[in-house]
């Protein structure tokens, strides 16, 4: 008999939901509007009842997955998000499993796709590979030794914010010069409007694809720069888990010639001779428009 998992992804705008079965069907779906629900017992509520509709349509549920911004795995909780309109501590996996009985499992979104990646992506075979997700930040999750390291903590794999500048860009975490300040989406426009002067409205990392691929040079050297970063932060990582593949996902991972190609150069002669050419450099094989509700849904399936 197949087996399923409920999938929930908890973003500061939308909340996606979906029955997803154990070989990665996404069935179901529905969004609701995260800040519609200023009081998070209403939004429990409305959770529950959504729950409860996929209970009806199929009784082989066998957990509940849940991805969310500053979510610890171990506690169950979401720990003050600034992304989320509730600002205290939110014990959302207990909450939930006591009314609608059934097991329930949170971990950070970025955690989740790296489960995802590893369940139904590109690394169902690996024993060690990390992810990377490119979005507004820069996420990340480690797999050493068949397993997702959560650490002392819960929190481990912020990659994001491991310092690649002293003293540089202040981070959204108010940190000086981590990772993420440069390479994500916004550290890519603001490279770009550093070097360019531009005062252009709304840039967005989309924008700056299209100048690289017109010729562009300021966008081509905004590119050079933001994998120059990436590959200290991604080299200083496979030095310490010594991982087979390293995957990109997210929207900048679509820039293949700006980002995946140069990154793959510049990581290689940045490593120790005996770790070259060995840990391959891929784009996520998860669906984007499903990655985040698969990512959420595998925890459940997860060994
Ligand atoms: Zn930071």
């Amino acid at each position: 008999m197949k087996k399923y998992s409920i999938g929930i992804d908890i973003g500061g705008t939308n909340t996606q939901t979906a029955l997803v079965s154990e070989s990665g069907e996404v069935l179901e779906k529905k969004v609701i509007k995260t800040k519609d629900y200023p009081n998070y017992t209403d939004y429990i509520d409305t959770l529950c009842e959504i729950i409860n509709q996929y209970k009806e349509s199929q009784k082989d549920i066998i957990g509940i997955g849940i991805g969310a911004p500053n979510a610890n795995y171990y506690s169950g909780i979401i720990e003050n998000a600034p992304n989320l309109i509730w600002k205290e501590d939110l014990y959302i996996a207990k909450d939930l499993q006591e009314k609608v009985n059934l097991k329930t499992k949170v971990t950070n979104d970025a955690n989740a796709a790296t489960v995802g990646e590893k369940i139904y992506g590109g690394a169902k075979d690996l024993s060690d590979f990390i992810m990377i997700t490119l979005g507004t930040g820069l996420g990340s999750g480690f797999y050493v030794n068949n397993k997702l390291v959560y650490g002392f903590t819960g929190s481990a794999g912020e990659l994001g914010h491991i310092i690649i500048e002293p003293n540089g860009r202040t981070c959204g975490c108010k940190k000086k010069g981590c990772l993420e300040a440069y390479c994500s989406a916004s550290g890519l426009v603001k490279t770009y409007q550093e070097i360019s002067y531009s005062v252009e409205a709304n840039l967005t990392a989309a924008d700056i694809y299209s100048k690289a691929k017109a010729g562009n040079i300021s966008a081509a050297i905004a590119f050079d720069k933001f994998t120059d970063k990436l590959a200290v932060g991604v080299s200083n990582a496979i030095l310490i888990t010594s991982p087979e593949a390293v995957f990109i996902f997210g929207g900048l991972a679509n820039a293949e010639e700006f980002v995946i190609e140069p990154l793959k150069e510049k990581v290689n002669s940045l490593l120790l001779a005996n770790f070259r050419n060995k840990t391959k450099i891929l784009k996520s094989s998860l669906p984007e428009s499903d990655a985040a509700i698969l990512g959420a849904a595998s925890l459940v399936f997860e060994l």
